[in-house]
């Protein structure tokens, strides 16, 4: 999708060092942490919201489920716990309208929104 930041993330046409990568997702920090872990897990392909989804993105959706308790494992969250948060539209302060996954944690988060 043209003009969009994630997308162009995901593509390479904007640098970012991934913390995960395969041909469905990638995984980077967020620019504003809000939290020692701040991690975005995005699929490749351009989906807006989560008002978007099409029956045929479950698969996806489950994948970047698993993908998000893996970089938790990876960054040692599991035991503690962490958040993870996907906001979806104006009411909820969706910035970016490519669908995304915020994984937070690394201290305690108490009422955080993102
Ligand atoms: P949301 O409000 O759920 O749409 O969250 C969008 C998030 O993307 C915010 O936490 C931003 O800090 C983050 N963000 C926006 N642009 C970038 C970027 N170029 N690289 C990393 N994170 C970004």
């Amino acid at each position: 999708m043209e003009n969009c930041v994630f997308c162009k993330i995901a593509s390479g046409e904007i640098q970012s060092q991934f913390v995960y990568q395969d041909d469905q997702v990638v995984a980077f920090h967020d620019r504003a942490p809000l939290a020692p872990v701040h991690v975005l897990i995005i699929p490749r392909l351009h989906i807006s919201t989560l008002n978007d989804l099409q029956i045929e993105h479950k698969g996806l959706m489950g994948h970047l489920l698993w993908v998000s308790q893996e970089i938790a494992r990876q960054k040692n969250l599991q035991e503690k716990g962490y958040r993870l948060i996907m906001n979806c539209g104006r009411d909820a302060g969706q910035e970016v309208n490519h669908l995304h996954f915020h994984l937070l944690g690394g201290r305690p988060l108490g009422e955080l929104v993102v």
